[in-house]
């Protein structure tokens, strides 16, 4: 049935939006599952501005403008797995207080491709650091999902400053 009425704007066939890889942010009462099918961890810097974040950009030898102001600095970085919460593939978020505790709990690995952990915040709180439970290895319906880069996510957060 199709009711016309033009004060609203249709579109019923609305074209796709190309979706990328979500980027997962622990919340401060967060426990969830994560199946680790990254090899490596992706490490960025991005300088705090007034109150945007923007990326901090090589350009060869040259410092970035923000690191030549001496604009705070923070690293993040992302590891590629499955969210079992949410029941999808995405990037873990962590800072270096979170790295820590991820190279404490797998000291010896240089893959961590195929663990499985347990992530959550040291106490309910957003401010505080996260850390990691061993919780085996992922399961087989995973082995075979293709590692995949936080670039181009990462590209779509920060398009207006590149
Ligand atoms: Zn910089």
């Amino acid at each position: 049935m199709s009711v016309h009425d033009d004060r609203f704007k249709r579109d019923d066939f609305p074209a796709h939006t190309p979706r990328v890889t979500p980027i997962r942010k622990i919340k401060a009462t967060d426990q969830i599952v994560f199946s680790i099918l990254a090899t490596w961890i992706e490490g960025f810097w991005t300088h705090w501005v007034g109150s945007t974040t923007r990326p901090c950009m090589v350009n060869g030898d040259e410092p970035c403008e923000w690191c030549q102001k001496n604009a705070p600095k923070k690293w993040a970085g992302y590891l590629f797995g499955y969210d079992h919460q949410k029941g999808e593939l995405a990037f873990l978020e962590m800072t270096t207080f979170g790295f820590e505790k991820l190279q404490k709990l797998f000291p010896d690995e240089k893959n961590l491709r195929g663990r499985k952990v347990t992530v959550q915040r040291e106490r309910k709180s957003e401010k505080a650091p996260i850390y990691f439970v061993d919780s085996g290895y992922v399961h087989e319906s995973l082995v075979q999902v293709k590692e995949r880069s936080v670039l181009p996510t990462l590209k779509r957060i920060w398009k207006q400053w590149l």
